[in-house]
This record gives structure tokens, sequence and C-alpha cells, in this order.
């Protein structure tokens, strides 16, 4: 057992070196000092220490460790997704947040800060997966992106609890602890929406079912996983996903007019900014999402919903050059393989741009329209130089464009 004393003494005993082992503080900066094992610890460290104890599972030291600012993380963004500013910056301040809560070395005497999950609504295609994988990968965390369509309404067993918990545990390289903070994307909860007052189908009983299901996901539970024990003799560890941060996306079709039905200003639009400078998109109230077919305990557990805006053509056109991981440049790079420099006219990148708006898939047109645009020059796998043109792109549509 440890033995408390006043400063300078240990245990009652008369204590010749009155220092922290742990920070060093020596004297007047002492308010009391514990003597354990033949080291000193002082007041001060041993409150780090039971903060660290009280956090969950190791919690404290996988977090990320040089946890970037809010304005870091929207320019990490940046560098991968286009568009979507106001979207970036929520983010951005709800993972900051999380991680924060998650660092924090919490005394009894301070307040629990509660978790807060994202919702992220927008229609297929803008970016809300590749949103929250580049947060994961801002933050160096775990990422896993499931499908709510496929989850199951298991009930009590917790199936989904179990696949998903080893699939983060996969993403954490076995890393029980690492595991724990990662950062799960669950696409098309829309999908599970028990259509109230909402457009569409009438009451969807089994999709109430699956709801239950994610609910339970989203609250998380401590699982354990025999896989990870190190030897036969230890005990088998435990995931806690208690505190992993649940993203989740969905298209939402319609929920715009449920609430102009409910007298709201007109849907998932645009409100104007005080200063009339960059508008915001509107984000829904809970109750909407309630009117539209959510379980209220669900809605209760995504505290940050965050909307997005459709892709229009000009950002579409920047999709394709922009990002680190540009699709241009990809095909670009495939090209050099080859010895063949492929360059695109500026009609060719609008044309293309503006096709995969016509598409109403979003960026995912995109691909579609190089990859028949590209095809023939990527069979006949000639060197030198290759300029795609306007022509090109419209000589394409409608079937394959034969060449010689
Ligand atoms: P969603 O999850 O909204 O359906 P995804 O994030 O899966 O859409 O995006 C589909 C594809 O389009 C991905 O390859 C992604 O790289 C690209 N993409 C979508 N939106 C953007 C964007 N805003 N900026 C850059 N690329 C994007």
């Amino acid at each position: 057992m440890a033995e408390m004393a006043q400063r300078g003494r240990i245990g009652g005993r008369a204590c010749s070196e009155s220092t922290c082992s742990f920070c060093g503080r020596t004297g007047s900066s002492l308010s009391a000092l514990v003597a354990v094992s033949g080291a000193s610890i002082c007041a001060v460290c041993l409150g780090e220490c039971a903060r660290i104890l009280d956090t969950p599972a190791g919690a404290a030291e996988v977090a990320p460790t040089a946890l970037p600012k809010p304005r870091e993380i929207h320019d990490f963004l940046d560098g991968y997704v286009i568009g979507h500013q106001h979207a970036k910056r929520c983010l951005s301040v709800a993972v900051y947040n999380h991680y924060k809560r998650l660092r924090r070395l919490r005394s009894p005497a301070e307040a629990e800060i509660g978790k807060s999950n994202v919702l992220l609504l927008g229609p297929s295609g803008t970016g809300k997966t590749l949103l929250a994988e580049t947060l994961a990968r801002t933050l160096e965390v775990p990422f896993v992106s499931i499908d709510a369509t496929a989850l199951t309404e298991a009930g009590y067993v917790g199936d989904d609890v179990d696949i998903v918990a080893e699939r983060l545990l996969q993403a954490a390289g076995g890393d029980v602890s690492r595991a724990g903070c990662g950062i799960v994307y669950i696409d098309e909860v829309d999908k599970l929406a028990a259509r109230g007052e909402g457009p569409g189908h009438g009451r969807d009983v089994s999709g109430e079912g699956v709801q239950q299901a994610l609910l339970r996901l989203l609250e998380g539970s401590r699982i354990p996983v025999p896989q990870a024990r190190r030897s036969p003799r230890a005990p088998v560890p435990e995931l806690d996903t208690r505190e992993v941060l649940f993203i989740c996306g969905g298209a939402f079709a319609g929920l715009g007019r449920v609430m102009a039905g409910r007298r709201h200003a007109g849907g998932i639009g645009f409100a104007a900014t005080p200063d009339g400078a960059a508008a915001v998109p509107q984000a829904p109230a809970a109750d909407d999402l309630v009117a539209y077919g959510l379980l209220p305990e669900l809605v209760g557990r995504l505290a940050v919903t965050v909307p997005l805006d459709a892709l229009d053509a000009k950002r579409l056109r920047r999709i394709l050059t922009e990002p680190h991981d540009a699709l241009v440049r990809q095909y670009q790079t495939l090209f050099a393989m080859d010895g063949c420099r492929l360059v695109f006219t500026s009609e060719a990148l609008q044309l293309v741009a503006e096709e995969a708006l016509a598409a109403g898939t979003g960026a995912r047109g995109l691909r579609s329209v190089l990859e028949r645009v590209l095809l023939e020059p990527m069979y006949t796998a000639t060197d030198g130089e290759l300029v795609i043109s306007g022509e090109d792109v419209a000589g394409t549509r409608g079937g394959l464009r034969r060449t010689g």
C-alpha cells in the first residue's frame, strides 16, 4: 500500500529526498508525496495515474498522440475531398472533441463529456465515405466501413457487434486498444427508416428491428477477443467499442419534403449567414429525422448532424484533377507505365464532369465516363503523347468509338 505523507515526509518517516520520481517536482512545489516500492510520487502525478486508469482500456495511450487541431484536420481533408467546407468544419470539430475526450485524463471532480456520434446527410457519391475515411487517415486510427442494410435483426445475440469488432481488430493489426479508438462508418442508415409521416412506403416493421440493432452497435460493448491473446495463460482481452466513433451516412431522399411539411425553411437547403457571406447547409432538426422514420433513441445517439450539398459540374471537374489521388492522375500514372504522357484538354474535362452530373451518381459517374473514353487507348497501349479532346469524349458516347 502506498503511504501518504505531507511535504518532506513519507509514511511518517523523515524523507531526505522530497522529490517526485516522475515529474521531478521538489520542495515547496509539492503538496504531498506517496512512497511506492522505493520510488516517490507527488499528488499531481498520482492524479494523472488515477485519470489514466479511469479511461477505457488503454484509450489514453492509443488515441492519436499528436492530436491535430480542427483547422489542421480541415486542411488535411481539403487535400482529398473537394467542396463541403461547412461539413469539413463540423467534422473537424466533432472529431477533435471526440479524441480530446478520449485523451483527457479525468479526475473524479471533472464533468464526464458525452460521446457525439455523427450523421452525414447527402446524395450518393458526394463523398460521405471519403470524408469518414480521410478523417481516420488524418488521425491514423483504424477505419471500418459497413452498410446498415447488411445489419441483422439478430436481437440479443449481438452478431453485428461481433462482426464490427472483428473488422476493427483487423484494421488495427490485432491491437485491441487501438481498435477501441477507431472510426466506423455506417452507410445507408436512411434505408432503415420506418417511414412514419415520411414519403414513400408505409411503416416498415423490420426496419425498426434493424434500427434497434444499429442502436446496440452505437451503444458499444466489451467484446472478448480470444484471437488477440498473447499467450494461452493470459486472460482473454476485451475490445471496448463504447469509445469507437460512429459516423452514419445516408442520402435521406425526401427529407426536404418532410422538413417543409413540418414548416421548416425548406428542406436540406442553404441558410444565409447574417453577413451574407458563405451559405451554410441547413441541418434537419432531431424531430425531422424522427418524422422521417428514425427511432428517437437512434437520433439521440447521433448528436452531430452534418448535411452535404450535391456536387455540381464545377466541383465534379475539380474532383477529376485536384485531390491527391485524383482520377486523372491515376490514369496518367497507368499510361506513364507504358511510356505514354496522357493529357486532357479543358473542354474534355468539362464534358466528362457534365456527363457524370447528368448520370446523377455523384462523383462515382466520373470513373465510368473515363473508363469508356480511355478504353481504346488503354487497349492499344502505345507510348508517346495522348491528348484527349472534347471530341474524344463526345465521340465515345453511345458505344465505343472505332479507331483505325
Ligand atoms: P458516398 O459515400 O457519399 O456515396 P463516396 O465517398 O463513396 O460517396 O464517393 C464515391 C467516389 O467519388 C469515391 O471514389 C470518392 O473518391 C469520389 N468522391 C466523391 N465525392 C468527392 C469529393 N467531394 N471530393 C473528391 N472525391 C469525391
